[in-house]
């Protein structure tokens, strides 16, 4: 099986890397929802974070299968890339959108890990999925923003040096479509931070450092504009498709994970006097979710190509994204339901890998909204909203 996949050297290389942070690790940063930085600086220190970066900005240079193979062996090895799996993928607006300033400017240092862009605020209390309701609202006073609003889920914002911002700086009723009147801000967090930017902590069931953002008159410099104002929300959707083609690499690398697990534990279990794999109640539902997650890598490894080649892959990135997501959380429950008792028990893993592989059924975009997309987009059934 692993000798068909793609990028063998990279796997290798990563699952070594892994290995230093063993199951030990994950467990007491998530009994301490404390962030993972010796493994982050670890990746860093590796290249890995800067893979989809160009040479030209001190990058790697690589393309998205490299990317998707190293978050899919973090997750294979049972670490949890979604610590700073967004240092890979935040700076594609910049780079595609952004002026050679900035660029210059900050794309080394990203590259490096001097400069950490992992934070990214789309997300808002009353808005939810309907971004085009944001409410934070930037308004130009000289050559500055001044952004007023809030924004909740916001991830790793204290373990950032800077943030994607998406604010309206157009009401939506003055604009022809609601897409339109949205921009993007890079926000310096270590300028923002206590002048007009709070940061409070949002506890969840997931050791994922996320955060609530309330904005008073911030100030953010008109330079710290990537592109023109009022097409924030293109450039937005512009950067989705490698988002959900990572984290669908991500969600193989768990589903394999799930996979390891159950299959050693059931050779090992025994009871009534045999192994518990010896029954087919046991080993049918572990076979049955390696055939699901071996059908949906294939859909991740169709939209990554298309991606690579550039080819509209939009469609392609939401199956694949909502299959590995279904098929991590199906291998999740299989794998619980393996241990008996003991997957509830947190010495064993599955409880923390459990709860960590559920968000993505829901963020960054829930598995209804995919389903919806595809009704209207693909198959041109009417839109219900
Ligand atoms: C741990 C965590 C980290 C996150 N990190 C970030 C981040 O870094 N940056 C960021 O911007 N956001 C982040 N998010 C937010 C995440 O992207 C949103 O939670 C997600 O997009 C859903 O939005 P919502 O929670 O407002 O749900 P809602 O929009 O309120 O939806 C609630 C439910 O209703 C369903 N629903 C809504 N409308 C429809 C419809 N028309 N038809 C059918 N079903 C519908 C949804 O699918 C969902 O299941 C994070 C969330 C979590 C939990």
């Amino acid at each position: 099986m692993s000798d068909e996949r793609s990028h063998p050297d990279v796997r290798a290389a990563v699952t070594r890397l892994c290995a230093n942070f063993p199951d030990e690790y994950w467990r007491e940063k998530d009994s301490l929802k404390a962030y993972p930085g010796e493994f982050v600086q670890a990746l860093t220190d590796a290249g890995y974070l800067s893979v989809l970066i160009p040479e030209e900005y001190d990058g790697a240079g690589m393309d998205l299968a490299t990317a998707c193979a190293v978050l899919e062996e973090i997750q294979h090895s049972g670490a949890n890339g979604a610590a700073c799996h967004a240092q890979m993928y935040i700076m594609g607006s910049l780079l595609r959108h952004g002026n050679e300033a900035q660029k210059q400017k900050y794309l080394p240092g990203i590259a490096s890990g001097a400069l950490r862009l992992q934070a990214f605020g789309v997300t808002e209390p009353s808005s939810g999925t309907d971004t085009t309701r944001i409410k934070t609202r930037a308004h130009r006073d000289g050559d500055h923003y001044v952004v007023s609003g809030q924004k909740v889920f916001i991830s790793r914002v204290e373990h950032s040096d800077l943030l994607l911002l998406l604010v309206r700086t157009t009401p939506r009723d003055e604009v022809d479509k609601p897409t339109q009147g949205m921009s993007v801000l890079l926000v310096d967090l270590r300028e923002a931070v206590g002048n007009g930017l709070t940061v409070r902590p949002l506890e969840t069931m997931l050791n994922h450092a996320t955060t609530e953002l309330f904005f008073d008159q911030l100030r953010v410099p008109v330079e710290n504009l990537i592109g023109e104002e009022g097409k924030g929300f293109s450039y937005i959707l512009d950067g989705m498709n490698a988002e959900r083609i990572l984290i669908a690499s991500e969600c193989i690398g768990d589903a394999r994970w799930f996979i390891d697990r159950a299959s050693s534990y059931a050779r090992e279990r025994e009871v009534f006097g045999a192994p518990i794999g010896k029954n087919q109640g046991i080993q049918f539902p572990i076979a049955g979710s390696h055939i699901q997650t071996e059908a949906a890598a294939l859909m991740v490894e169709k939209a990554c190509r298309m991606f690579d080649t550039g080819v509209a892959c939009g469609s392609e990135a939401n199956m694949a994204k909502l299959l590995a997501a279904d098929a991590s959380w199906a291998a999740a429950d299989m794998c619980l339901q393996t241990h008996g008792g003991y997957g509830f028990t947190v010495e064993y893993d599955v409880e923390r890998k459990f709860r960590e592989t559920r968000l993505y059924q829901v963020a960054p975009i829930s598995t209804n909204l995919i389903l919806s997309n595809i009704a209207t987009h693909v198959l041109g059934l009417p839109k219900s909203f």
